[in-house]
C-alpha cells in the first residue's frame, strides 16, 4: 500500500485527510507532536510523535515509513496568537517547513501538498479572490503561510519536487459519520462556538462586529465543508502524479456567507436560538473574503460536494452532540 506522511495528521484538517487517503488505497502515517492534536483522532493508519522542526525524529520517521507522499498541515494557524508570538510562528511554520522539505529531499520524497490559507491574500482589492490576486497578508500568520510558499517553490527549483498549494478558505463541519470533528482549545472559530451558544454550553455568541460594509453588518466569509477540503488533497495526489506542474488553488465555494447568515442556519437546523453578544471587531478581520473557485475545479476536478450550509452545520452538530471527546 502506498504510505502517505500526513504532518498535523491528529488535528481538525488533518484528520479529515488521514479519513479520505485511507478510503482512496492510501496508508496515512500521521506525524504530529500532538500539541494541538489528538491522539483520538488518529484512526486510520500510524500516529508517529514528533515535532516539525525535529530534522532527526523526521529522517527516522521517512526511513521507517518509506511514503511516496506528504501532505503539510502542521503549522500553528490562529491569527491573534500570531500577533502576540511571531518568532514562534515563524519558526514552527517556516522553519518546520522548511526543514520538513529537507528531510524529503533526503529521503527522495518527490511529492508535497501544502496546507496554505485565504490568509495570504490579506484584505483584496477586488472580489472574488482567484490565484492571481496578489498576495498581501495582513498578519504574522498569513506572513508565516507566504514565507512556506515560497520556500517550497525555491525547493521545488531543483526540479525534483511536485507541489501543489491548496489555499483553504474557512473549513467548517465535521466528519459525516461522527469519527472526527473540530476540537480547538480554546475555540476561536465561528460555528461551533455559535452551535455551543444555541446548544446552551456558552452563554452567548459574541458577534465580532456589526458595523462592517456588507449588506447585514457583520463580516462574510466563504465556508467549505472540512470533508471537501479533505478530498481535494487526495485529488492533488492524483494529479501529481498525472503532471509535474505545480498547482495552487483556493478552496472554497465561490460563495459568501454572513455571520448573521451562518446565526440564522444553525437556528433553522437546531430549532434553538442562538443568544448573542454583540462585540467589538476582532482586530485583522477583512468585512468580506470569498473565492472564484474556478481553479480546483479546473485543475483538480474538484467539486464541493458537503459544502452547503446546512450538512456543514448537521455535521458539526453531530460532532458536538454526540462524538467529541470530552
Ligand atoms: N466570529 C464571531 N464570533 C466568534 C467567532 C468568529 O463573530 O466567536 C466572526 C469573525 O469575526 C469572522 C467570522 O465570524 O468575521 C469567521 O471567523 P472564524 O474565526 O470562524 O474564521 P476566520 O475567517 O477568522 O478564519
Amino acid at each position: 500500500m502506498r504510505a502517505a506522511l500526513v504532518t498535523g495528521g491528529a488535528g481538525y484538517i488533518g484528520s479529515h485527510a488521514c479519513k479520505a487517503l485511507a478510503r482512496s488505497g492510501w496508508h496515512p502515517v500521521s506525524y504530529d507532536d500532538l500539541s494541538l492534536g489528538h491522539r483520538a483522532l488518529v484512526k486510520w493508519g500510524p500516529l508517529e510523535e514528533g515535532d516539525i522542526r525535529d530534522r532527526a525524529r523526521l529522517d527516522a520517521v521517512f526511513a521507517r515509513w518509506r511514503p511516496q507522499a506528504v501532505l503539510h498541515f502542521a503549522a500553528l494557524s490562529q491569527v491573534g496568537a500570531s500577533v502576540r508570538q511571531p518568532d514562534l510562528y515563524c519558526d514552527v511554520n517556516v522553519a518546520g517547513t522548511e526543514c520538513l522539505l529537507g528531510a524529503m529531499q533526503t529521503a527522495g520524497v518527490d511529492t508535497l501538498v501544502f496546507s496554505s490559507t485565504a490568509a495570504v491574500y490579506g484584505v483584496p482589492a477586488h472580489l472574488p479572490i482567484t490565484e492571481t490576486t496578489p498576495v498581501a497578508p495582513t498578519n504574522p500568520y498569513g506572513e508565516t503561510k507566504v514565507a512556506a510558499e515560497a520556500a517550497i517553490r525555491r525547493a521545488a527549483e531543483s526540479g525534483k519536487l511536485r507541489y501543489a498549494i491548496l489555499r483553504y478558505f474557512n473549513a467548517a463541519g465535521g466528519d459525516p459519520d461522527g469519527e472526527t470533528g473540530e476540537s480547538h482549545e480554546p475555540e476561536t472559530h465561528l460555528i461551533p462556538n455559535a452551535l455551543a451558544a444555541a446548544l446552551g454550553k456558552a452563554p452567548a455568541l459574541e458577534l465580532f462586529g456589526d458595523d462592517y460594509p456588507t449588506p447585514d453588518g457583520t463580516c462574510i466569509r466563504d465556508y467549505i465543508h472540512v470533508s471537501d477540503v479533505a478530498e481535494a488533497h487526495v485529488l492533488a495526489l492524483s494529479r501529481l502524479a498525472e503532471s509535474p506542474a505545480p498547482v495552487v488553488c483556493d478552496l472554497g465555494t465561490g460563495k459568501g456567507v454572513s455571520v448573521r447568515e451562518i446565526v440564522a442556519a444553525i437556528e433553522a437546523v437546531t430549532g434553538r436560538a442562538v443568544p448573542i453578544r454583540k462585540a467589538p471587531r476582532r482586530p485583522g478581520d477583512p468585512p468580506v473574503l470569498y473565492t472564484a473557485a474556478q481553479s480546483a475545479q479546473r485543475e483538480l476536478d474538484w467539486r464541493p460536494e458537503r459544502s452547503d450550509l446546512t450538512s456543514i452545520i448537521r455535521d458539526a452538530l453531530i460532532w458536538q452532540t454526540s462524538c467529541k471527546p470530552t
